[in-house]
């Protein structure tokens, strides 16, 4: 299980590398998703931890093709991935946003019957997707994604969404319209954004605190030890993991809270005013490369709550 310490992934296949290309203090508003381009997240790490006398660039991750997770930089310091951008009123992403490179060729072209990069690599053909950019420019050819590569952006998206309760995930090609076309189409950025946020009807629910005081702890059973002190009345959680009668979850806006909470005590949270707005922006909904079971607490809820009060 990912999480984040002192602004640092910490995990499973992740592991640090300073880059010098940093700017000033960070305090992130937005996820920004890109591909890098590139042979392999090798060179990407490397191009990106450079210094360059034509202009620097940086990012706070790099996300490979099997899974494996480099920081180039904690997500309290500016990172230089987005260049010339807008998004709404504001202007240069860079100083309020979290930079993701993933390991992706990106925009491929024919080649007689090959799909090739720009840097002279055919890519096979279940390497390959066939379709048109959101933004338009006909059918072509992209580098499509791995499997693990997506589900573990999903996992990166949820985890840095509800970390620093970022307002929104966003592609390059939505901040650099007409410059960048990455992650491009290959990329189900619609489905991931909907998850990682918490909205629509493939969104992992946030919840929210039903009672007074609810213990978080550190299994789900009464009998494990309590984390922290109980969580009060509203508090909101991201659901990591739910079984039958116990979630595993994220307090959100806590610094790195995450543990077991009795179903009884928690529900689905009511959409907040305004928060329906953006979906009119998402695009398309793909499918999230191999889907997660999410499942209901509902059976849990129907029990009666006497029975189980003594054991939150
Ligand atoms: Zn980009």
């Amino acid at each position: 299980m990912l999480r984040i310490e002192q602004h640092r992934l910490v995990g499973p296949g992740v592991s640090q590398q300073a880059t010098p290309n940093t700017g000033g203090a960070l305090r992130p508003r937005y996820l920004v998703l890109h591909y890098t381009a590139g042979r392999d997240a090798e060179s990407a790490v490397r191009s990106l931890c450079t210094r360059k006398p034509q202009g620097n660039a940086s990012a706070h991750l790099v996300l490979g093709r099997d899974g494996q997770i480099v920081q180039l930089a904690p997500f309290d310091v500016t990172t230089w991935h987005a260049g010339v951008s807008q998004w709404g009123n504001l202007i240069g992403l860079n100083s309020s946003s979290i930079g993701i490179e993933m390991d992706n060729a990106g925009l491929l072209h024919h080649e007689g019957e090959r799909c090739v990069a720009w840097f002279g690599r055919a890519y096979p053909r279940d390497e390959v997707v066939v379709a048109e950019h959101k933004h338009g420019g006909g059918t072509q050819p992209w580098h499509a994604y791995s499997e693990v590569q997506i589900e573990r952006a999903l996992a990166l998206c949820e985890l840095l969404v509800a970390h620093y309760g970022l307002e929104d995930v966003l592609g390059h090609e939505d901040i650099a319209r007409g410059r960048k076309v990455d992650p491009g189409p290959a990329f189900p950025l619609g489905a991931v954004r909907s998850r990682a946020l918490g909205r629509g009807s493939d969104a992992v629910p946030r919840m929210v605190v039903t009672v007074a005081s609810l213990n978080i702890r550190d299994g789900p059973g009464a009998e494990f030890a309590k984390l922290a002190p109980a969580l009060k009345r509203g508090t909101e959680l991201i659901v990591l993991r739910a079984l039958d009668r116990w979630s595993q979850v994220a307090v959100v806006g806590s610094s790195d809270l995450e543990g077991w909470v009795c179903n009884d005590f928690i529900e689905r949270q009511v959409a907040r005013r305004g928060e329906t707005a953006p979906l009119a922006r998402t695009q398309r909904q793909a499918p999230v490369a191999a889907r997660r079971t999410r499942p209901t607490t509902k059976s849990a809820r129907t029990r009666t709550r006497a029975a189980s009060a003594r054991q939150r």
